[in-house]
């Protein structure tokens, strides 16, 4: 999209936040260390259980950075033990106290009287202080204006349909630095929008009628593509083998909810060894979901989540005729290529990936009679990009 377009864009998305939800006043501390400490605090963890933290410190006059400096490590980590990861947690506070007592005798106006560039880089040189912390931190407790990027902000970006090519916190953070008046409240309002946007409407199974940009959301407006890998693929990927960037690509695509990746529950019979097979507890985090698989009654083991599709069943033994006379005997599909096709079939996804020639030989026949759309990832990917342009 054009960066002229973009300053509109998000000018309009916060009109309409703005109007939704009105203001929001963030960031729901009493004092700047307050804030730095809750920005830490809530890495990977829920507000609320902050808010138990935060008061514990206080109940325990632990909330300032010399009483932190002083607390024995077991003794913070138990009291800020809501927040989960507390021992790392503690470790980390304990490094900021440390730093601000050794560099600044503790005192953040001094602190934050250095310009936004140098304190970001002090702060990203403090254990524990990642980007999404150190902007925090800089524009809720020093009031400079940074714009924070987290995993909300990413998923409403990319849902609507405008991520940047470079799928990297920096990028994100441009596209709003970039379009943007530097305005701390602004920034600060922003953000907070998006946040309450994620947890009301964009929920990780967005509720989209609920929200008040879908007429301009691409996600919305488009269903996004179902696909379901082949096991072969994954197992390309995961053994970094030669077509292992076409997967990554789409392992991206899925994370910025472009495409909904699958396989079927069958991969388990595809990979019945380790350490492939201990890559498969991996589907949930590469945003891979597993799909159920086909019920053969009497024939394979009961206990499977649906029943087949006869016609589809049937076909095998002509599909495996047809296949022989294109491909010969080393690429005829087997009964688990077939099963994978058949549960893909019974879900109605939009298309199975493959690079197994047995299968991609058969996709005429596979498309007329049953609506099965296959082919092979390089060809999807190529389609799909002329398509975003
Ligand atoms: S329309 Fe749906 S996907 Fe788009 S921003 Fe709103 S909730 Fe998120």
């Amino acid at each position: 999209m054009e960066p002229k377009r973009i300053d509109h864009l998000l000018q309009n998305i916060y009109r309409r936040l703005a109007d939704n939800y009105g203001r929001l006043y963030w960031w729901p501390a009493e004092e700047p260390f307050e804030v730095m400490v809750g920005a830490i605090l809530t890495q990977s963890a829920a507000w609320r259980n902050v808010e138990k933290a935060i008061a514990n410190l206080k109940s325990a006059g632990a909330l300032s950075p010399v009483a932190i400096r002083q607390l024995p490590l077991p003794e913070l980590a138990n009291i800020i033990h809501p927040v989960g990861f507390y021992n790392a947690k503690a470790l980390k506070l304990k490094a900021l106290a440390n730093w601000l007592g050794k560099s600044y005798c503790d005192d953040l106006n001094r602190l934050f009287a250095s310009d936004i560039n140098s304190l970001r880089q002090q702060l990203l040189s403090v254990h524990g202080i990642g980007l999404e912390t150190a902007d925090s931190i800089l524009l809720y407790a020093a009031g400079k204006p940074a714009f924070v990027i987290d995993a909300y902000t990413r998923r409403i970006v990319s849902r609507l349909g405008f991520a940047p090519e470079v799928n990297g916190y920096d990028s994100y953070q441009k596209l709003f630095t970039a379009n943007l008046a530097a305005n701390v409240r602004l920034f600060n309002e922003y953000h907070a929008l998006l946040v309450e946007l994620a947890k009301d409407a964009c929920r990780k199974k967005p509720l989209c009628d609920r929200c008040c940009l879908s007429d301009i959301c691409r996600f919305y407006k488009e269903k996004i593509p179902r696909l379901t890998l082949d096991t072969n693929l994954l197992q390309e990927y995961w053994k970094k083998q030669v077509k292992y960037n076409n997967i990554e690509r789409l392992l991206q695509l899925a994370e910025q909810d472009e495409v909904d990746l699958a396989v079927t529950a069958r991969i388990h019979e595809d990979i019945p060894e380790p350490p492939l097979m201990n890559k498969i507890d991996e589907l949930p985090e590469l945003n891979v979901n597993k799909t159920g698989s086909v019920t053969r009654l009497g024939f394979w083991e009961l206990g499977r989540d649906m029943l087949g599709d006869r016609n589809f069943t049937d076909f095998y033994e002509n599909a495996l005729a047809l296949a022989n006379k294109r491909v010969g005997k080393k690429h005829l599909p087997d009964w688990r290529d077939w099963d994978h096709l058949h549960a893909h079939y019974l879900l109605k996804r939009d298309v199975f990936l493959t690079w197994d020639e047995g299968i991609i030989c058969l996709a005429q026949e596979l498309k007329d009679r049953f609506g099965v759309v296959v082919m092979k990832p390089e060809k999807f990917l190529e389609d799909f990009n002329s398509y975003s342009l």
